[in-house]
């Protein structure tokens, strides 16, 4: 899940607090590991009428002493965030087909017969779901945003407008039926209370349900340098040694492990209620073992990462300074949620005139926080820019090849990482 809609945002700022425990074990011991600079809501770009001081939030990562997991401390509410949510699934090119071959895969993997009762929660306009439903599953949807809710329910595919708690498991058991299987999709890291999550499994799934779950994986984003991954919206940075231990202590088991190659790196997971039928594949050792040879339940992978970001700074700074020193226009390509983690950690608004991004919904806005004007692409040819930097720098190349005209026109583009680089 990503962008809601630029003008989609209240003007009223976000509540927010900040966990004196981990939301996986309640331990208390947790060390603070990465510290990046505070940040509006990653996703409130805002329109000239809506122009007003933005609040900032902190970024700081912290990683629990007991049992490993990777957090923000501060929590920024979520009805805020997704009651709001106008982003629809469809209109993100390539995930129908991605969801297509995660149905077939997940169905073959599973042995799910035709007929049997699927659950998403998180299901947006229900792209994946009806992935499922093609394939003769029942399928039903479960999300908060009202509007998209009804929307996925006129096309055929119906949803509750609602989070997933316990106590609606227990409503859509009651007249429904246990599910065979439960999925979640890029939302589980955006989840407070992941708890009430895990009791909600324990009541819906069928004793030899499975419950799959797609997220963003910590030890690739650390390894690949995807901090630009961390934002509000991400509440958690999931790896599977502290999420094997939380399943098991609710009565679960998680039983298999995948990489998926999407957002800088993700990891499908299974549970399945302890000792249902499947057995523990070696994939999940094998997980658990590269992220203890990686340490990333410690604090030194990040204390890595803060001081290559820092020296990746310093290059850009020193770069775009003498840039400007010359009298050179330099715009920025991007906006997006990582964008603004990137840009504010960098402090790279002062060096760049205006931003350009490929998103209507995106034009014609104004950065959070900083706000500099986001502009058509064409903007990069008409108002002359001599560099762009390119903020989004894993789209570095499908970026440069949709803009060649700016560089056959002689505008030069810039790579922010993996090394600062002028191309
Ligand atoms: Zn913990």
């Amino acid at each position: 899940m990503t962008a809601p809609q630029a003008s989609s945002r209240p003007l009223v700022e976000a509540p927010i607090y900040r966990r004196k425990n981990c939301r996986l074990c309640a331990g208390k011991r947790l060390d603070l590991v990465l510290k990046l600079c505070p940040t509006p809501l990653e996703d409130d770009y805002r329109k000239a009428d809506r122009l007003a001081p933005q609040k900032s939030y902190p970024l700081d990562l912290a990683c629990c002493a007991d049992c490993g997991h990777v957090f923000l401390l501060d929590v920024v509410d979520a009805g805020k965030i997704y009651s709001e949510y106008l982003y629809v699934t469809q209109t993100s090119l390539g995930l129908g087909e991605h969801y297509d071959r995660y149905a077939a895969s997940v169905i073959g993997k599973l042995g799910l017969p035709a007929g049997c009762f699927m659950v998403e929660f998180g299901s947006n306009d229900g792209t994946m779901l009806r992935a499922f439903q093609k394939r003769g599953l029942k399928v039903l949807g479960v999300d908060p945003a009202a509007p998209i809710a009804k929307a996925a329910t006129e096309a055929g595919t119906e949803t509750v407008a609602d989070f997933f708690t316990a106590a609606l498991a227990r409503r859509i058991k009651a007249e429904r039926g246990p599910a065979a299987l439960i999925a979640a999709n890029m939302v589980f890291a955006n989840i407070d209370n992941l708890d009430d999550i895990a009791a909600a499994l324990v009541e819906l799934l069928a004793d030899d349900g499975v419950f799959v779950c797609e997220t963003g994986y910590l030890l690739d984003n650390i390894k690949n340098l995807v901090f630009d991954n961390i934002y509000h919206e991400h509440l958690a940075y999931h790896s599977v040694k502290p999420l094997a231990a939380f399943f098991a202590r609710h009565g679960l088991e998680l039983f298999d492990a995948e990489a998926v190659d999407s957002k800088g790196g993700s990891v499908r997971f299974f549970v399945q209620r302890k000792g249902a039928n499947r057995p523990v594949e070696p994939s999940v050792a094998a997980f658990i073992a590269r992220e203890d040879a990686a340490g990333i339940h410690a604090a030194a992978p990040y204390v890595e990462l803060a001081r290559k970001l820092d020296e990746t700074r310093a290059r850009l700074h020193d770069l775009l300074g003498g840039f400007k020193r010359q009298g050179k226009k330099i715009a920025g390509f991007g906006a997006s949620h990582s964008v603004t983690t990137l840009a504010h950690h960098f402090k790279l608004p002062p060096f760049l005139e205006f931003i350009v991004d490929d998103n209507p919904r995106k034009q014609d806005t104004f950065m959070p926080g900083y706000h500099i004007p986001v502009f058509h692409p064409k903007a990069l040819l008409e108002r002359k820019a001599d560099y762009a930097v390119i903020l989004p720098w894993r789209f570095s190349g499908p970026i440069r090849e949709r803009h060649a005209e700016f560089a056959r026109a002689g505008g030069r583009f810039i790579d922010v990482l993996p090394t600062v680089e002028v191309l």
